[in-house]
């Protein structure tokens, strides 16, 4: 599904998927974090959990088709599934936002994690690469409605874990933004989620600031 990226729609046989989530925080938990973002909630259903999975190529056309399909049949299991994702998505949210302003992330919302993650281990594998040369990937076996939080709960495991990235982390400085994003800039100064929207209204602001000060 790689050439299905940014903002297109793509039909299944089941339903159709809309693909409308900004991936651009540099990993894949940060990108989470942010479906709640000042603009308002976007992942309040398990629709919505399908559709960024799929969008982020965490799931194939015929795995995101099937998923909906069975959030459609069960909504009781399906409701259950996006209280989990909400839950997992605030202990990103705090653990990295903490990490990110040089806090120490909370136990609890490290434990939130580590539930999810023994839920994912379980499905967990690694298959060879196709390539000739042995190589081998991390995949996952068995079609289940937690699917879509399998790859989320490791990407925030892995940048946990990671030396690198875990240090370039940042929260952006915009007024009322709490976008997370990894900030891959050479001097390692990146303020804002987007110089388009937060970095200008806030160049904005703090030049009338300036200005009514003096
Ligand atoms: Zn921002």
């Amino acid at each position: 599904m790689s050439d299905e990226h940014d903002r297109a729609t793509t039909t299944t046989t089941a339903t159709t998927i809309t693909y409308t989530f900004d991936l651009d925080a540099g990993r894949l938990c940060l990108d989470f974090a942010n479906t709640l973002a000042s603009s308002g909630d976007h992942l309040t259903t398990y629709a919505d959990l399908v559709a960024f999975a799929a969008q982020s190529d965490l799931l194939n056309r015929e795995d995101a088709a099937w998923l909906h399909a069975e959030g459609l049949r069960d909504r009781v299991r399906a409701d259950g599934v996006v209280v989990r994702a909400q839950r997992l998505r605030a202990a990103i949210y705090a653990m990295f936002s903490a990490l990110a302003a040089g806090r120490k992330p909370r136990e609890y919302d490290l434990d939130q994690l580590n539930f999810e993650l023994a839920a994912t281990l379980t499905h967990a594998r690694i298959f060879p690469t196709p390539d000739a040369d042995a190589r081998f990937r991390w995949g996952w076996v068995g079609r289940n409605m937690d699917a879509p939080l399998w790859g989320i709960s490791r990407s925030a495991a892995d940048l946990l874990t990671s030396q690198q990235d875990l240090r370039r982390v940042r929260e952006c400085s915009g007024t009322d933004c709490r976008w997370l994003f990894l900030d891959t800039s050479k001097n390692r100064t990146r303020q804002w989620c987007s110089m388009q929207s937060c970095g200008n209204r806030e160049k904005a602001r703090r030049h009338y600031a300036r200005r009514r000060s003096r």
